[in-house]
């Protein structure tokens, strides 16, 4: 069986280093090369936790190609990411991004670039997350008020993720008409949250101990209905990740989110 070759940029990181260990387990998957600023030089088993793999970790993308990487998955930031996107469509190579922070120019700039090779950018690779968008975005209409509060470790860098931003964008989407807020006073700054699209509110929460949570609150006339998903493991992502890897090759030009792939 021919494996497809698999690189990582930002293997070092915590959702990087389990993503090898996820690439690295599955049989039809070959992990050839992993890059990471902050761990370049070192023995990719070290820093990300995998067995059976002589790779070091190396501070230039030029060993994806070195190693004929075909897909490379990207967890790392958005000004990291930003660069690597554009170098991975000018080699021709395929991207897998879970780094969450880009904006509507950023998109647009990656669909111009990815020509010759393919591009998921999926802001949520949990399954339970992608269900959770999608049944907010068939309540929505139902509804007169909305508001999204998301919670996430306090190493993270972007506010509101990706998953909330998503979630309200399909949300604006699927219904424009919601309540206006009644508020008049307020004694904090920001106390109900920041205003995303069509209105809806989003309250981004960051607190030691949590992985990545996130809450839809929808209200009408005597009724709410909250639809939750908590990833209480990074492992929640990985069959998402590796679907997404296997399938990419098929998947012409730049796709958001991973709902394509899973037939939604
Ligand atoms: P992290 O800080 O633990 O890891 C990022 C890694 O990237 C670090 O090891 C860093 O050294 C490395 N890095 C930075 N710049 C680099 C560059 N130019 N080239 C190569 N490596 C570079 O962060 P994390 O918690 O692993 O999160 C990474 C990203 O993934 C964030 O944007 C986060 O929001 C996102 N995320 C997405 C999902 C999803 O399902 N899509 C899930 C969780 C986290």
């Amino acid at each position: 069986m021919t494996r497809i070759k698999v690189g990582v940029f930002g293997a070092g990181g915590r959702m990087g280093s389990t993503v090898c260990q996820a690439v690295a387990a599955d049989p039809s998957l070959e992990l050839v090369a992993g890059v990471d600023t902050h761990h370049s030089g070192l023995e990719l088993s070290r820093v990300a936790g995998v067995t059976g793999v002589d790779v070091q970790v190396s501070g230039d993308p030029q060993t994806f190609v070195d190693r004929g990487a075909e897909v490379v998955i990207d967890f790392t930031d958005a000004t990291a990411a930003r660069e690597n996107l554009v170098w991975l469509a000018r080699n021709s190579i395929h991207a897998v991004v879970g780094t969450t922070g880009f904006t509507e120019g950023d998109l647009d700039s990656f669909r111009k670039e990815f020509t010759t090779s393919n591009c998921v950018i999926a802001p949520n690779f949990a399954i339970g997350a992608i269900l959770m968008m999608r049944f907010a975005e068939m309540a929505a209409p139902y509804f007169d008020t909305a508001e999204i509060i998301e919670l996430h470790h306090d190493n993270k860098l972007d506010a509101p993720s990706g998953t909330a931003r998503l979630t309200a964008e399909r949300m604006a989407a699927a219904s424009g008409e919601w309540g206006d807020d009644p508020t008049t006073n307020t004694v904090y700054d920001g106390v109900r949250g920041g205003i995303g699209p069509a209105g809806i509110r989003l309250h981004s929460v960051r607190m030691r101990g949590m992985v990545a949570h996130q809450e839809v609150i929808l209200g009408t006339t005597g009724q709410t209905l909250t639809i939750r998903h908590d990833s209480i493991d990074r492992t929640s992502f990985m069959p998402g990740v590796i679907l997404a890897t296997k399938m990419i090759a098929s998947r012409p030009g730049v796709t958001i989110g991973l709902d394509p792939f899973l037939d939604l």
